[in-house]
């Protein structure tokens, strides 16, 4: 007998084929099983998306029906509410459900044939047979603090989500691991999923869990899932996951799309970080789908930051006002002495004129190495100096392919664009002009080590005095950015550096104000904060704030020395409310006058936004298309009332307006309603591909809908 299987591949984005196809199999497979199909002249992964219907049940030619390739029989279907997160994440993101539900698996499942994964699923089962099953034992466990008690008995008694509002070094990855640790305990089959932003904090998270889990549940019972890791080593973790092998998974936001068949806690740690939101294909939101699939399958959900996004902060404000998360706070760094640090700020006003490091700091950072201590200071951007220019006629280096400057690199003396790439050798004069004295405009942190390097020149390590260096020996500097940790490992080995005290100053970019735990650092440094309190971007204010936060979060992590840690901020404006509540370290603070801003502003949270981009070889031509989409808009079935608390503002150019000689626009709408904003973008996706078809489309490259965006 054959049947007729609805089964999901992966489509192009854009094509018209939104649904599953239907293939012919002599199985009666059950919904979510992993078959291989032929599509063309290719094979390829699908999965079965609805129950299979006897041969001749629907209006489908027979004869044009291919048969499945095979079924991947070793492993178990996909359960329903997997395929209902993928559902829901295809929809709300505009994304075809092919293109979302495989992109979701990881990719050696795709591309191994069904021989190859059978070998791989017999090797690994054979790997499976250590893991331990949940043991008794109790952990040894440091003691809870009053908070974190208090935190945990509200955890269990309500059904959140909550919000963990929890200072630096306030213990918050103690309570992930006790609600790890109740839950593993109590439910001899749970999983629990723990979310990271950044591939660089998985290993010293993984290190913690491991350490605390791997002695009672065995080495297989904690995998991680980032882009990272190679094929082979995703395809193990998925299938450990995904078999219940796994209890624990650590991940970045790929981890939200994880098969784990009895997730019940999820924990999403730093959830104000941008990068929880994918940035190109479906770009969706980690934080937002953890929320969701909590709800769905019923796991309890674990926000966890010291400066919350502004989104889960609001959400999280009291029931009685409409609340929807609970908000549990916890103050106090853990340590007796363990004060947050004291915040300077120098006004710049006030200092020598084009003076990078004011003397005050200088003085401060010049006593910290007398001590002994480690001082750290950041720049948040890379690369020697951004841009060269010339003094004589004003010519800047800029990228000939994107409306942007191409950025000095001094050791190989070459200019390059951050964003398309294009690299060439730094000219020899100005090629302008002819004036030979190019200099570079602006410091990046290469620039900043050289220069600090330059000023502590004179000043000698006390107690390092040796046959080589009677008067002791010079600072050591060292400096972490994207350009300094390119290779795999170097990151490490730095870190490794400066947490055995080989390193004086830390310079970086704010890569190494993040999540990273630096014990004997007692000064922070932010030399030049001021840009972003001008951007032109909404959100810039809360990312300078949460990441000065967190840079202060560094400084003296030890208890013995926190006492004395200072957080020094150099500007231009010292009276700015963000520095005031920065000196405070009034979050809360910080985040009403900001919701107040918001709210006069019509902006998140209090309005919900989707972004249309375009790229086309002109200008002309991607603004063209968006607004003829626009126009068609009333033309559509029941215009009014999708038109009902939305507003389309008209097309403008990216503030990125061209990268690799592709033109960029965009088109924003708004509404006040998340569901009228989502039933207007369902209607509007079929106006929308009609509208590529189009004359007026004509050269357009590409289109996509980014709903929710952190940019505009
Ligand atoms: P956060 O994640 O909030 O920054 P951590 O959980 O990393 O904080 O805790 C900060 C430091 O305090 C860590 O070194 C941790 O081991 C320690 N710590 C956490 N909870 C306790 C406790 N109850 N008693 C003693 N030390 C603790
Ligand atoms: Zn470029
Ligand atoms: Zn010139």
């Amino acid at each position: 007998m054959t049947h007729w299987l609805p089964v999901l591949v992966h489509t192009p984005v854009h094509s018209q084929v939104a649904g599953p196809l239907t293939y012919l199999s002599t199985q009666t497979l059950p919904v979510g099983s992993l078959v291989r199909v032929p599509l063309g002249q290719r094979e390829l992964l699908g999965v079965v998306w609805d129950s299979p219907t006897d041969a001749g049940a629907n209006s489908l030619d027979p004869d044009k029906l291919r048969p499945i390739a095979g079924s991947l029989d070793g492993i178990a279907p996909l359960t329903p509410a997997w395929r209902q997160l993928v559902t829901f994440a295809a929809r709300y993101y505009q994304r075809s459900l092919g293109e979302v539900a495989l992109a979701a698996l990881p990719p050696q499942l795709r591309d191994l044939n069904t021989l190859q994964l059978a070998r791989r699923l017999k090797k690994h089962a054979k790997g499976a047979d250590t893991a331990v099953p949940g043991s008794p034992i109790t952990i040894n466990s440091v003691a809870l603090t009053a908070e974190q008690t208090a935190v945990l008995n509200r955890f269990d008694l309500e059904a959140g989500p909550f919000l963990l509002f929890g200072a630096t070094g306030s213990g918050k990855t103690e309570v992930y691991l006790h609600t790890v640790q109740q839950l593993l305990a109590s439910d001899p089959s749970a999983q629990a999923m723990v979310m990271v932003p950044e591939i660089n904090l998985t290993p010293q998270l993984e290190a913690r869990f491991m350490a605390r889990f791997g002695p009672l549940y065995g080495e297989n019972a904690v995998v991680s899932l980032h882009s990272g890791m190679t094929p082979a080593q995703r395809l193990k973790s998925w299938l450990a996951a995904h078999s219940g092998v796994a209890r624990i998974v650590l991940g970045t936001r790929m981890a939200v799309f994880a098969s784990l068949p009895n997730v019940k806690l999820i924990i999403v740690d730093e959830e104000h970080d941008p990068s929880y939101k994918q940035q190109e294909g479906a770009r969706y939101s980690a934080r937002d789908l953890a929320i969701y699939r909590g709800r769905l399958e019923g796991a309890k959900v674990l926000l966890g930051s010291a400066t919350p996004s502004l989104e889960s902060w609001y959400h999280s404000r009291p029931a009685s006002e409409g609340g929807r998360y609970v908000r549990l706070e916890m103050p106090s760094r853990i340590g007796a002495n363990a004060a947050l640090p004291l915040v300077r700020r120098v006004d710049m006003n006030h200092q020598p004129k084009k003076c990078v490091f004011s003397p005050p700091l200088l003085t401060a950072i010049e006593q910290r190495i007398a001590r002994g201590e480690q001082s750290m200071v950041f720049l948040n951007r890379r690369g020697y100096s951004p841009v060269l220019h010339c003094a004589d006629c004003d010519w800047k280096s800029e990228c000939p392919h994107c409306s942007a400057f191409r950025v000095f690199h001094k050791i190989d003396r070459t200019l390059r664009c951050h964003h398309c790439g294009y690299t060439e050798r730094v000219p020899r004069a100005c090629p302008a002009c002819g004036n030979p004295d190019i200099a570079p405009m602006g410091r990046g942190t290469e620039r900043l080590e050289e220069h600090l390097a330059e000023l502590l020149a004179s000043v000698r390590r006390p107690n390092s005095v040796s046959a080589q260096w009677p008067e002791g020996e010079p600072v050591r500097i060292a400096r972490i950015d994207a350009d300094t940790t390119k290779l795999k490992g170097e990151l490490e080995s730095q870190l490794a550096r400066v947490h055995s005290g080989e390193i004086d100053v830390l310079v970086g970019t704010q890569m190494i104000a993040k999540g990273h735990d630096f014990r004997r650092i007692t000064l922070v440094a932010a030399v030049n904060p001021d840009n972003a309190l001008f951007s032109s971007d909404f959100r810039a204010p809360e990312r300078l704030f949460s990441l000065l936060m967190q840079a202060a979060g560094r400084a003296g992590r030890d208890a013995d020395i926190s006492g004395q840690s200072e957080m020094w901020v150099q500007t231009f404006h010292p009276a700015h409310p963000l520095f005031e509540a920065l000196k405070r370290h009034d979050y809360p603070a910080f985040a009403a006058e900001q919701l107040t801003e918001r709210e006069q502003a019509a902006m998140p949270p209090f309005n919900f936004q989707a972004l249309v981009r375009a790229e086309a070889r002109t200008q002309e031509v991607a603004q063209g298309f968006l607004t003829a989409a626009s126009a068609a808009v009333a033309g559509m079935a029941e215009a009014d009332r999708l038109l009902q608390h939305i507003t389309l503002y008209p097309a403008v150019p990216m503030s990125m307006q061209r990268v690799a000689n592709v033109e960029r626009a965009q088109m924003l709408i708004e509404s006040p309603s998340r569901a009228a904003l989502q039933r207007f973008l369902s209607a509007w996706q079929t106006v929308l591909h009609s509208t590529r078809q189009q004359p007026a489309a004509r050269g357009l490259i590409r289109w996509a809908v980014d709903v929710d965006p952190l940019a505009i």
